[in-house]
């Protein structure tokens, strides 16, 4: 089935509002299969929303229009839309009475012109509104349908949800399901090199997105049910990640914490952090995910050079002959962290944050990132590239991010992680 959907409101033309309905009803449609060919928004002026109704008609089989159900004089849409299939409105008795209901719940008199929200187009499937006064309803001629949604959106997913879903499902002849494949460490340009010819499919297609500092492909499929679409989708998510290897984190993921806390729950093993210019970033990332109380314990904020010494036993003649921000300190915090914490695996980061660089010539988002079990370890350099004003908080995200992702590729590829830490640190 063919689909547009039309917003009407002279506010949303002036660039008051944000049209968040278009992407709430282009992603529920999306889901139920059908197409959303067309969008367009529209001022309250019926003559206009008549031509883009007229013009919808033609090449579409549904319209869904949202806005313009208010009380008030310039709310048309219902008046215009009755008018393209000839329909008379009628007074909605049950429409009434709840509209009539809903005052009586506020201990409010009810304005007479809210009665003009209970009038409907005389045959029309009524869908009651949960959450204000404004019913909306779905027309049908010759097989074309109009579905008259309100603008507010609290009001409009309510109705979408009990009312025009069940109403437009008679009508989904397929389903689209999408799997998004996320990956970190690559830009998207490689990452589409890497995909190659799986980005020519046609069903299921794989499309690359760049996504807060992520790539991502985006792998959607057609089918009649949900088993098949998934059918169809597996084994391309199963190439994709032969090509791409461990920089898959996650289908579906929503972030690289919550990886790496399931990541550490499978392999059973527990975490602790010592952070410096992230500040307990990391940390918190990790608390933010449910249930990471199973896997962490510990997180040291160690800001001062004092700190690194005398709570994670930096020595202080690498302090001085290296720097905070130096491979060996970053070893000897995350050695520091394994031992005062008990933790199976220890990250640690220290690093200039920015905008200003610390007493040294190191310049602006150098970072140092180190992962260990106490023996094995990995160490990481990270060069941001951001000395900008503003770059703290880019600097500081991106360490926290590539910090987890060490974490994570340190318990996934054992065999490029170095060993024994001590000797490393002894070695400076
Ligand atoms: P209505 O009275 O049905 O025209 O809608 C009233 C209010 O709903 C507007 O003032 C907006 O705050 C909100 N609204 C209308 N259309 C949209 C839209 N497309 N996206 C987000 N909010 C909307
Ligand atoms: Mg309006």
């Amino acid at each position: 089935m063919k689909c547009e959907l039309v917003f009407v409101g002279t506010e949303l033309l002036l660039g008051d509002i944000l049209n968040t309905n278009a992407q709430y009803l282009s992603k529920k449609l999306a889901a139920l299969g059908f197409d959303v060919l067309f969008q367009c928004v529209v001022g309250d002026n019926p003559e206009r929303l008549k031509e883009v109704l007229k013009e919808g008609l033609e090449r579409s089989d549904i319209i869904i229009t949202t806005g313009g159900l208010g009380p008030t004089k310039d709310d048309l849409t219902k008046e215009v839309c009755a008018s393209m299939f000839s329909l008379p409105l009628e007074m909605h008795e049950e429409s009434l009475k709840r509209v009539h209901d809903y005052f009586k719940a506020k201990n409010a008199p009810m304005p007479k012109s809210n009665e003009k929200q209970a009038l409907m187009p005389r045959g029309a499937v009524v869908f009651k509104n949960d959450n204000g006064t404004a019913p909306g309803c779905a027309i049908e001629k010759d097989g074309k349908h109009i579905i008259i949604l309100p603008g507010p959106p609290r009001e409009m997913h309510m109705m979408f949800e009990n009312g025009a879903l069940p109403y437009l499902k008679k009508y989904s002849t397929h389903v689209i399901i999408s799997h998004s494949v996320r990956t970190f460490g690559i830009g998207e340009s490689l990452m589409a090199e890497k995909a190659g010819e799986l980005l020519d499919m046609q069903n299921p297609t794989v499309a690359p997105y760049a996504k807060s500092g992520e790539a991502l492909l985006r792998v959607t499929a057609k089918a009649e049910t949900e088993e098949e679409a998934e059918k169809l989708i597996a084994p391309v998510i199963g190439e994709i990640k032969n090509r791409l290897g461990s920089l898959v984190y996650g289908i579906d993921r929503g972030s690289m914490e919550e990886a790496v806390v399931a990541l550490l729950k499978e392999k059973k093993l527990t975490l602790a952090t010592a952070e410096s210019c992230t500040g307990g970033l990391i940390a918190k990332r990790i608390t933010d995910i449910p249930g990471a109380s199973d896997i962490f314990g510990c997180g040291i904020v160690s800001y001062s050079n004092e700190i690194k010494h005398s709570v994670l036993g930096v020595q202080n003649e690498l302090l001085e002959k290296y720097g905070a921000v130096s491979e060996a300190v970053a070893a000897s915090m995350a050695l520091g962290a394994k031992k005062a914490s008990g933790a199976d695996v220890a990250v640690s980061v220290t690093g200039i944050a920015g905008p200003a660089s610390d007493n040294t010539n190191k310049p602006v988002g150098l970072v140092y990132i180190a992962v260990t079990d106490g023996e094995n370890f990995r160490i990481k350099k990270l060069l941001t590239g951001h000395a900008e004003k503003g770059c703290r908080d880019y600097n500081r995200t991106v360490s926290a991010s590539v910090a987890l992702n060490e974490v994570r590729l340190f318990i996934l590829e054992k065999e490029s992680n170095k060993k024994d830490i001590e000797s490393f640190i002894k070695s400076f």
